[in-house]
């Protein structure tokens, strides 16, 4: 049967989940947490945040699915660190599914070999590849001879398991755009089921940054440069978010749509700033002047295009606007394998 960019009962799940919240007279209500049950990782790749700012200690697997009881987004990325270096991994999936999530397992690949040959694939779960580029720049972002190869190899065999796959590619200022054309033929040619791109985020804990990250009109011009190109390949960038990455549309971010949860607390106010760590959910969200990161009035906001901050606004759009909708239905159907 053939495949659609997201699955179809996510489309069925998200929509039951925004009507219940609408008609609850919710404002504001997450769609992805973002959980890093561990910091730990086996790689140091240049553009990371995490490993300069990371958290000691493993969350545990009831500390994780409360996380998720307690913010009750219908998907939840684990990620992290490594999640493949989380000694319950298998034991958080199997939790997470149970308790009716869809879930994007984040993974650089180098370790995913014994998860992907034990685990049995499920139509809710999607193993998500971390590649920057083909070989020789891969390897050099990540600092590890290798891991490039490694990756590819977890691909091939995610996919002879039967595993929903994607890839996750992140475009640094010195990435090359027929270098990222080759990558994602190679990627389509194995047979992922959909890819992500998005610009590198501008971490205050990197530096350097003015060499790695783009602002906002250089990203518009790198996005631009590729469309061509990007238009052969299952992308799950949202047709209005590539728009947005264009300069072709001005999107507002929304913020708590995609909370992050990890062994230091709930962290406000979003993925790529933090201002401090909360014990719970609730009080986050309490706590967060959100209206400051919604009207984008925080300086560090300024360049930021990040897919967790605008997917989310698009999806609301969606949901709110018969047009936008329609576009985000007939666009899922198409390019599927
Ligand atoms: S614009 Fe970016 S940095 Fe600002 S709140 Fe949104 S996701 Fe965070």
């Amino acid at each position: 049967m053939k495949k659609t960019r997201f699955q179809p009962g996510l489309y069925k799940s998200l929509t039951s989940y925004f009507i219940k919240n609408t008609l609850a007279g919710r404002k504001r209500f997450p769609l992805v947490l973002m959980l890093e049950p561990t910091h730990r990782c086996n790689l140091a790749c240049m553009g990371c945040d995490r490993i300069r700012t990371a958290a000691d200690g493993d969350l545990t697997v009831e500390r994780c699915l409360e996380a998720a009881r307690e913010c009750r987004a219908p998907v939840v990325a684990v990620t992290g660190g490594e999640p493949m270096l989380y000694r319950e991994l298998p034991r958080l999936v199997s939790g997470l599914l149970a308790e009716g999530k869809y879930i994007y397992l984040c993974t650089n690949g180098i370790l995913a070999r014994e998860f992907i040959e034990s685990f049995d694939p499920d139509p809710r779960l999607t193993l998500n590849f971390h590649l920057d580029g083909m070989q020789g720049t891969h390897d050099r972002i990540t600092g590890l001879p290798g891991s490039f190869e490694k990756s590819v190899e977890s691909i091939r065999l995610a996919r002879r398991r039967g595993f929903r796959i994607s890839t996750n590619t992140t475009v640094y200022k010195a990435s090359e755009t027929a270098e990222l054309d080759s990558l994602f033929a190679l990627l389509d040619n194995i047979g992922v089921d959909g890819m992500l791109i998005s610009p590198a985020f501008a971490y205050q804990s990197v530096e350097e940054k003015d060499k790695i990250f783009f602002d906002r009109r250089e990203i518009n011009e790198k996005f631009n440069l590729m469309s061509g190109f990007l238009k052969k390949y299952p992308l799950i960038n949202t047709p209005t978010y590539m728009d947005f990455l264009r300069g072709r549309r001005q999107l507002r971010c929304t913020p708590w749509g995609n909370p992050t949860f990890n062994p230091l607390g709930w962290k406000s106010p979003c993925y790529l700033v933090t201002d401090g760590y909360y014990d719970t959910y609730a009080r986050m969200m309490e706590q967060t002047d959100w209206k400051v990161y919604e009207q984008g009035k925080d300086p560090r906001c300024s360049n930021c295009m990040v897919h967790g901050g605008y997917e989310t606004t698009v999806m609301r759009l969606a949901f709110t606007s018969p047009r936008e909708m329609l576009r985000l239905a007939l666009w899922n159907m198409t390019k599927t394998r």
